[in-house]
């Protein structure tokens, strides 16, 4: 058999605002590491140093490094050294710096090991009040485009609950976006600053988001817990409803096909002939 190499990797999570939530595993493990990657050694060691942690060496990696920095950590590794992987805040590899260099150790055949903690997606998803039981994680949407309307299109037909991150400018369009998509009644649960001092759940249809998110300012840090679509069988007549509301709002014909085929789990090509029988002109 091929002798395990003696270092290893440890992803460790870190609090996601309250330093209250650094667990007395981490603390052990962040101080033993001969290493200690993060994505920003400032802000690490100000994490290290309230948490009374005497790392031995602070390296950097973040998005712009990694695929470099994960070979050069794995010879380490290699060597015998044990490496923490840390980001600002939360888990490692969500939405954050670590898959790379876990993929890397994996193919090297390093041990690796997680001391799990906290992590946004699943405190939002615990407290949003909507079903827990089948989720899917949608991270970051793609800011504009094609590939944006896609991922939109594909979350309001998805039954499981979908959790997304973004940015606070960004919520109000996304919102606005989501409301169209996945009609205005879908509920929502806003999961904001989550274990720091304004933390708040905002919880109620699209709709309610839409104007809630115009009327205040977003601001903090914030996770979207979406109902998943409802799996009912689609009449002739939701069909059409479905159809005209968008046709009526100015939504193009091929946006609109596509959002109601997901939405109410249709062929397209069925969509297709109702929306020609509805709007044969345009
Ligand atoms: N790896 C992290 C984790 O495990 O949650 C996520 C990192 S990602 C770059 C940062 C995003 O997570 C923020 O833009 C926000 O959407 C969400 N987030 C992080 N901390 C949060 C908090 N305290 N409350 C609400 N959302 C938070």
């Amino acid at each position: 058999m091929a002798e395990v190499p003696a270092g290893k990797l440890v992803l460790v999570a870190t609090p996601i605002g309250n330093l209250g939530d650094m667990s007395p595993r981490a603390v052990q493990v962040l101080g033993d590491a001969d290493v200690v990657a993060c994505e920003d050694t400032r802000r690490t060691g100000r994490l290290l140093a309230a948490a009374g942690v005497h790392a031995k060496r602070l390296v950097a990696v973040h998005e712009h490094n990694e695929r470099g920095q994960a070979d050069a950590l794995v010879q380490r590794m290699l060597t015998g050294d044990v490496v923490a992987l840390v980001t600002d805040a939360g888990t490692p590899a969500i939405s954050d710096p670590g898959e790379r260099v876990v993929v890397a150790a994996a193919e090297a055949g390093v041990t690796i090991e997680i001391v799990p903690g906290p992590s946004a997606v699943i405190a939002a998803l615990a407290i949003s009040g909507l079903p827990t039981e089948r989720f899917c994680f949608d991270g970051f949407l793609p800011r504009k485009g094609r590939q944006r309307a896609e991922r939109i299109t594909a979350i309001a037909g998805e039954s499981r609950t979908t959790v997304l991150y973004e940015a606070p400018h960004r919520l109000a369009a996304t919102i606005a976006a989501l409301a169209e998509a996945c009609g205005e009644g879908r509920r929502i649960a806003l999961a904001r600053e989550l274990t720091k001092r304004f933390e708040e759940v905002w919880r109620g249809t699209l709709a309610q988001a839409v104007v809630h998110t115009t009327d205040v300012e977003p601001r903090g840090e914030y996770v979207l817990v979406v109902e998943g679509a409802a799996h009912v069988e689609a009449t002739e007549a939701d069909l059409d409803a479905a159809l005209r509301a968008r046709l009526d709002a100015g939504t193009d014909k091929r946006t609109a096909i596509a959002a109601v085929a997901a939405e109410l789990h249709l062929p397209r090509r069925q969509v297709y002939q109702a929306a020609l029988r509805l709007a044969p002109g345009r």
